[in-house]
């Protein structure tokens, strides 16, 4: 007979781990907070769902265990993605390289997940928070325990709770607390792909302006971080995908957490629970900045050309008229006032400085940033349960039976679908190997 198996969180790597834990034999169980399955896979890719990516890398993402998630991903990558959602069904499109399914409705490959799981003969049980597990030591069981003190019991359990992100869609963090019952660590935890607050009040007046830049993180005169892409003004701060990407390195900096990601601070504090959900305290006296060049595409020399051929311009213009063209309309007249120039004033008549201060503007634009939005707005979390505390079939190594799938661990991708594509990959073997006989 096969493996009782309990899958605690039908969420995307949930309902992954209960398919695979099915087709290896297993008796399948699958808990559910919420009164349905896989709510957040709705909100995914803006409704259309960015399932995978065809190009798939360990750089596409962080994690203390780069070698250990190389492994995982070399068992289970973009071409298993693929054809596990062709053999449920699902029809697949590449949008330069970016995976959606054909009809870009994410209702529907939520549809297929949970055909699949009904198909499987897993038993779905809904409106079931876990809020305990332990091994019953008589039966050598392993016990899980309601918030309405409702009982399962299993031969191995699969956590797959996801993180604290978007908690709206039922993943409110209590994962990391049920980690920490069975005695793991937790890489500090903080919201990551989510928009950053600034402190200068002007930014009211460019509120809406798209336009590509490059953006660069500075912490105490070192760069941490470099992006490129469309960044979005809002009145409280910047979105879009590069701050996105980010924003986790923010957030770690705010935390105390410097030199994140590359060294590895697991553990210092434990649980980070008495922060999660609050803005990360400063870690020092000096903000963090983030530099903007809205000319990414010009070498200093190419610029400084730019610039000299503009000068051909000044006639009789004003100050406003003299710049016109270079960039979108409500920043350029921001930076007229940054720079202490008036719009209607004759350009001839300027201060060079100032109008040299204009085009610096252009490229340097520097902000000080003050934290990020919650994890209400977050897409996933950064941190959590080490890699190290798990074995290459993502077992506990401190309680044999139990194994980890999806956000929980303390893996967090970019954007371009690496976030389900670690949902799936790590839900599917976890789910395999619970249900194998050996473990
Ligand atoms: C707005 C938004 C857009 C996104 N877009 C994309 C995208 O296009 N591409 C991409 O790759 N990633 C995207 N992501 C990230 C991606 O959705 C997540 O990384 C992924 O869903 C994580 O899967 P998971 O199964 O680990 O967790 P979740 O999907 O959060 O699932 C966890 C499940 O566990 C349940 N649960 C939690 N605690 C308990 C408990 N104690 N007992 C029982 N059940 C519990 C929850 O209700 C939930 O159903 C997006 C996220 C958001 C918020």
């Amino acid at each position: 007979m096969g493996k009782t198996v309990g899958i605690i969180g039908g969420g995307a790597a949930g309902m992954m781990a209960a398919i695979a834990a099915a087709r290896q034999g297993g008796k399948v169980t699958l808990l559910e907070r919420n009164d349905r399955l896989g709510k957040k896979i709705l909100s995914t890719g803006n409704g259309k769902c960015n399932l995978g990516n065809e190009s798939l890398k360990v750089d596409h993402y962080y994690t203390r265990r780069p070698d250990m998630l190389a492994d995982f991903l070399r068992r289970f990558g973009t071409q298993e993605t693929l054809s596990f959602f062709r053999e449920i069904g699902l029809m697949i499109k590449s949008r330069n390289g970016y995976l959606y399914p054909a009809c870009e409705q994410a209702a529907v490959v939520l549809d297929v997940l949970r055909y699949q799981v009904k198909a499987s003969g897993v038993t779905i049980v809904t409106e079931f928070k876990a809020e305990r597990i332990e091994r019953d030591t008589r039966s050598n069981l392993i016990e899980v325990r309601s918030e309405k003190g409702l009982v399962y019991s299993f031969d191995r359990v699969v956590l797959a709770c996801g993180g604290m992100a978007a908690p709206k869609t039922g993943s409110d963090g209590s994962g990391y607390h049920l980690a920490r019952q069975l005695g793991h660590q937790l890489i500090p935890i903080v919201p990551a792909l989510v928009q950053l607050k600034c402190r200068e009040t002007y930014l009211k007046t460019v509120a809406g302006v798209r336009a590509e830049a490059q953006i660069e993180v500075y912490f105490q005169g070192k760069r941490r971080a470099r992006e490129r892409g469309e960044l979005q003004l809002t009145e409280y701060g910047i979105s879009g995908i590069p701050v996105f990407q980010l924003s986790r390195v923010v957030n770690y900096i705010l935390l105390g957490e410097a030199s994140q990601p590359e060294s590895h601070s697991r553990g210092r504090d434990g649980f980070a629970g008495d922060r999660l959900g609050k803005k990360g305290k400063q870690s020092s006296d000096e903000d963090v900045e983030v530099v903007i060049d809205f000319m990414p595409d010009y070498s200093d020399a190419e610029f400084a050309d730019l610039c000299a051929s503009r000068s051909l311009l000044q006639g009789q213009r004003t100050v406003e008229e003299f710049f016109t063209g270079m960039l979108h309309k409500k920043l350029m007249l921001l930076f007229i006032k940054l720079a202490g120039l008036k719009p209607t004033e004759a350009v001839g008549q300027a201060e060079v400085w100032k109008l040299e201060k204009v085009y610096q503007l252009c490229r340097h634009w520097s902000l000080r940033v003050t934290g990020s939005n919650s994890y209400d707005n977050a897409q996933v979390c950064a941190g959590g349960v080490p890699l190290d505390e798990v074995t290459e079939w993502l077992e506990s190594k401190i309680l044999p039976g139990i194994y980890f799938a999806g956000e929980l661990l303390d893996v967090d991708g970019k954007c371009g679908g690496y976030n389900l594509q670690w949902a799936w990959c790590s839900g599917f073997l976890a789910g395999q190997a619970a249900a194998k006989e050996t473990g």
